[in-house]
């Protein structure tokens, strides 16, 4: 729990005690901010799975085609993202368990073997020369994702109580440059009059159980246009409907 009033030391409660901050407390929590009630609705958790190879052999590679190593991902709405990695393997990453009510994260949700199964799949949708490929390593995790798809980096020099998220699966880069920026406002240094993460809160995700039924419709809708696509069939009769509510 968060503990401010203006001009006072800011405070983190935790069950094992007070921390005051001389200066700020700044949070990046990314999805477990969502335990916070604060944050409750500015976020939801959405899981995501990746998995890796074994190192391919050359006869592997030479099927596969990928020489130059570029990082690819495709459009389809339930998103694959691939990398070859250095000691030649491919690493794998796509969707995850679907949103569970309130924003629960569930680690034991991330674990089912549906989600690898599924990696395996479109593994070997991009290349069904890869059949019977082992993989060593499988994890997944929840990701932050605002209701816009944006991020948001703030500091409220009253309470002296900062934050940064809503990186939407695209952290790597933009947790790096968000924190910057945090640590800027923190010093008072001049903002980025043009930088649009500069926002006190991301707008708020709906009320349950709403915001669960509308995040599993849209969830399981992109799935079938997904599959209907794949199969070069016409698209599900609500994928219009499906694409207005997913679509940031
Ligand atoms: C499976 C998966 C694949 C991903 N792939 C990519 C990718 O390819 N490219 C990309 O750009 N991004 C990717 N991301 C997203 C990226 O990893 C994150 O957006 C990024 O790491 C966020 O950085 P952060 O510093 O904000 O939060 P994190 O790195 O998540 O750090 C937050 C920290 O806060 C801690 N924490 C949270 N709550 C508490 C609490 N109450 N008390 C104490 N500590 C707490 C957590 O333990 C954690 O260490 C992926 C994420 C997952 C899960």
């Amino acid at each position: 729990m968060l503990q401010t009033s203006a001009g006072m030391q800011p405070a983190l409660v935790t069950t094992g005690g007070t921390l005051r901050a001389r200066r700020a407390v700044l949070l990046g929590g990314e999805a477990f901010l969502t335990g916070l009630p604060d944050y409750r609705r500015r976020l939801i958790p959405m899981a995501s799975t990746i998995m890796l190879t074994v190192p391919l052999t050359a006869g592997q590679w030479g099927q596969v085609g990928w020489a130059g190593g570029e990082c690819l991902s495709s459009y389809v709405h339930t998103t694959n993202y691939l990398t070859r990695t250095a000691d030649g393997r491919i690493l794998f990453g796509s969707r995850g368990a679907p949103y569970r009510y309130g924003s629960d994260m569930s680690e034991a949700a991330l674990r089912e073997n549906a989600n690898f199964g599924w990696i395996r799949d479109r593994l070997l949708e991009w290349w069904p020369s890869l059949e019977g490929v082992e993989f060593t390593h499988q994890w997944a995790g929840y990701l932050g994702v605002p209701r816009d798809w944006l991020p948001t980096v703030h500091f409220d020099s009253n309470r002296r109580i900062g934050h940064a998220y809503g990186y939407t699966g695209h952290g790597v880069i933009t947790s790096a440059i968000s924190a910057r920026a945090l640590a800027g406002l923190v010093t008072g240094a001049p903002p980025d009059p043009h930088a649009p993460y500069l926002r006190p809160q991301a707008p708020n995700w709906e009320v349950e159980p709403l915001r669960w039924a509308g995040i599993r419709y849209v969830q399981n809708a992109f799935f079938r246009m997904d599959l209907a696509e794949t199969a070069g069939k016409a698209p599900p009769f609500d994928a219009p409907l499906a694409t207005f509510l997913g679509e940031p």
